[in-house]
């Protein structure tokens, strides 16, 4: 049997909290460990963190986590597991940085242990070679992760596209992408989010004269809203402010955080005379000025969304702003965006989420870019990583168009034990494994049966039901008390129902009626049935007994 694992906590099977581990008889190694965000129904939940059971089960051979780069769905989760078990991270300079500015909000008193990693240059972490590859994507100083192992090399391209001209002019260095497939990669876990998408994305470069031309055009203020994390547009945005006579300035915390931090660090390089904090741009002439602002995904608490409902003192939307989302939606975001971009229009701006040349571009690889990884590194076995199962399914399907053996791609879901040999790979039975709800103002999980509550008070609110029963006699002192919140029901309807508990608790014998516990189960099922009958809701059911 081999001894060499492969197992996705998080990632696989949806996009967000990545979290993969590769595992030998020693050692255990993290591959990232990010965040996703909750479904509409998951009341009061903040982020989405994978479950650590595992890692923490088999802790002794955990060895440290490998971070491919600093966005959310790859780091978002490290001060939830650093508090539990306090490993070392391997990471790049700018990886770092972010992450250290994370943690000094989220886990102060975690004392981190960071170790630079440099591409090109192979590490140990126990008795795994670990090698970064510097790769492109949205963010820079992004690294594919190779293991060597004994069994082949296991490649992780992290998220990637094949960027022809980033803005900070690294390129992907496919050179040794080569060099590896020529050595023998045994898997490739292959980022698949943008699959469904024919030829080649856009250089990153390419949104800058298109962000250029509108700062000229524009005879209003300009604000620019995108990802928090992404530095070459900001960057970008920098440059053709200058170039258009304009200003920039930042609304967000999260935003002026990192542009400060990336600045001091020199990743983003822009003359002090070229910024201007928030309270002199509101002062400044419109067409001197362009705002970045966070928001760009219809979040209610960030900038542009309390803009658009005219609750940011800082900054007013005026009749002629121009609003440019630099910015795709994030799938399931949509309802949320349109609604801030509905209400800025309502207050005079004028929204561009389109034009006719690129004001946005993905960080991830379309099909050609693909098909180019998957011919340098010519993998043995893959796997479709960072996307939801037809996301997978696209990937597996077009592999096997180039001619790849269907039984060597693997559709591994969160759980998946695959265990790779020389020989043979396969999927064993799934490890501990799930999703745990965290809400961020107390910074504690929230159980499944609590979302459930959640979910039944949202939908149909709450019945609370009193009776006070007299102990001595085993009667009741009086008639049943109903307290409704939430629900749509008529007094009536409430009166119907307490005359039907009360025949049916007259049957009751004085023993059972003063026996609380009993009783209050009893109330909890004919409530629940007459409560249906009377207003066909299914409200959350409060039976309080009282004792005199
Ligand atoms: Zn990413
Ligand atoms: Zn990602």
């Amino acid at each position: 049997m081999s001894l060499l694992k492969v197992i996705p906590l998080g990632g696989t099977g949806e996009i967000g909290k990545n979290c993969t581990l590769v595992e030998t008889e020693n050692d255990i190694v993290i591959v990232d460990c990010g965040i996703s965000f909750p479904h509409e129904e998951h009341y009061g939940v903040d982020i989405v963190i994978p479950d650590f059971s595992y890692i923490l089960a088999n802790k002794e051979k955990v060895r440290g986590i490998v971070l491919t780069h600093a966005h959310e769905d790859h780091v978002g989760a490290l001060s939830y597991l650093l508090t539990q078990l306090n490993l070392p991270l391997y990471c790049t300079p700018l990886t770092e940085a972010m992450v250290r500015m994370k943690l000094e909000e989220r886990a102060r008193n975690v004392e981190v242990n960071i170790q630079r990693m440099t591409p090109g240059e192979k590490f140990k972490m126990g008795q795994l070679e670990v090698e970064p590859v510097k790769i492109t994507h949205s963010i820079p100083e992004t690294s594919a992760i190779a293991f060597h192992t004994t069994e082949g090399i296991i490649l992780f391209t992290a998220d990637f596209k094949f960027d022809k001209a980033p803005v900070d002019k690294i390129l992907t260095d496919e050179k040794r992408l080569k060099e590896l497939g020529e050595e023998g990669v045994l898997l490739l876990l292959c980022d698949s989010t943008n699959v469904d998408r024919k030829g080649w994305s856009n250089s990153e470069s390419e949104v800058g004269p298109s962000l250029k031309e509108i700062f000229k055009t524009s005879e209003g203020r300009v604000l620019v809203t995108q990802f928090s994390s992404n530095i070459h547009r900001m960057q970008q945005i920098c440059d053709s402010a200058k170039a258009a006579g304009r200003k920039v300035s930042i609304a967000g915390r999260r935003m002026e955080m990192t542009f400060n931090m990336c600045r001091r660090l020199g990743y983003i390089n822009v003359e002090r005379e070229d910024t201007v904090n928030i309270e002199e741009a509101v002062k400044m002439p419109n067409n001197k000025i362009v705002i970045i602002v966070t928001g760009s995904q219809g979040e209610p608490k960030a900038a542009l969304s309390q803009m658009s409902r005219r609750e940011y003192s800082r900054v007013k939307i005026k009749k002629g702003d121009t609003i440019v989302y630099s910015a795709r939606p994030i799938p399931g975001n949509e309802g949320g965006i349109w609604r801030v971009v509905n209400n800025l229009i309502r207050q005079g701006a004028n929204v561009i989420t389109d034009y006719a040349t690129p004001i946005h571009t993905s960080g991830h690889a379309s099909q050609d870019e693909i098909k180019h990884m998957y011919e340098l590194t010519k993998p043995f076995y893959v796997a479709p990583v960072h996307g939801e199962p037809r996301h997978q399914r696209s990937m597996s399907n077009l592999m096997v168009e180039w001619g790849h053996a269907e039984h060597r791609i693997f559709m591994l879901e969160n759980g998946d034990q695959l265990h790779i040999g020389e020989e043979s790979a396969w999927i064993d039975e799934v490890v501990d494994f799930g999703e745990v709800f965290i809400d961020q103002n107390s910074n504690s999980p929230v159980s499944e049966s609590v979302l459930r509550q959640r979910h039944v008070l949202a939908h149909d609110g709450v019945f609370v039901l009193s009776i006070v029963v007299d102990r001595k006699h085993g009667e009741l002192v009086s008639r049943p008390r109903a307290d409704i919140r939430g629900m749509n029901a008529t007094a009536k309807d409430i009166e119907d129902v307490l005359d039907d508990l009360c025949t049916i608790l007259s049957k009751y014998q004085p023993s059972e009626l003063s026996s609380p516990d009993y009783i209050a189960g009893q109330i909890l099922e004919a409530a629940s049935k007459l409560v249906w009958r009377s207003t066909r809701q299914k409200p959350l059911i409060l039976p309080i007994v009282e004792m005199i």
